[in-house]
């Protein structure tokens, strides 16, 4: 591939150029393809048809759109869409305040101090996911179902 930010070829895929130091999907200024010059409005590199839009190849994460809505949806409360895009932090978080939640709701409805932030929480997440805008731990957007 060729960065795109120097347009330097680069071999295999690599998570930084070594010509530039910066990720090579990050740039708009040349081709991954081809190493032919585009701009930051180009969608598709006029030399060999790849597509070099904002938003393509390398910033879509592999991970699954279907199984992140889902778990968002059923599991929310627990963090489990978390854990599964590998954002661990917030995942371990949202998953103590689902326990603490649960386990106190019965007391008074104490429990619901914690169980209402982390259902709006999730309840968001999920709208993310569905619209395909929730990004995993690379920052990537999730958008393959
Ligand atoms: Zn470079
Ligand atoms: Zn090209």
């Amino acid at each position: 591939m060729f960065c795109r930010n120097c347009g330097k070829e680069l071999s295999g895929s690599p998570e930084i150029c070594m010509n530039c130091g910066a990720k090579p999907m990050r740039g708009t200024g040349f081709c991954p393809g081809c190493g032919a010059s585009t701009t930051p409005l180009t969608e598709i590199c006029v030399k060999c048809g790849a597509g070099v839009g904002k938003g393509l190849a390398g910033d879509i994460s592999p991970k699954s759109r279907l199984a992140a809505t889902l778990l968002a949806g059923f599991l929310g409360l627990f963090g489990a869409h978390r854990f599964y895009i590998g954002k661990t932090g917030t995942a371990v978080v949202m998953l103590l305040l689902g326990i603490v939640g649960c386990a106190t709701v019965w007391v008074f409805g104490l429990g619901l101090v914690f169980l209402i932030p982390v259902w709006i929480w999730a309840f968001v997440d999920f709208i993310f996911a569905i619209i395909g805008r929730m990004t995993d731990n690379e920052g990537k957007l999730i958008q393959k179902w």
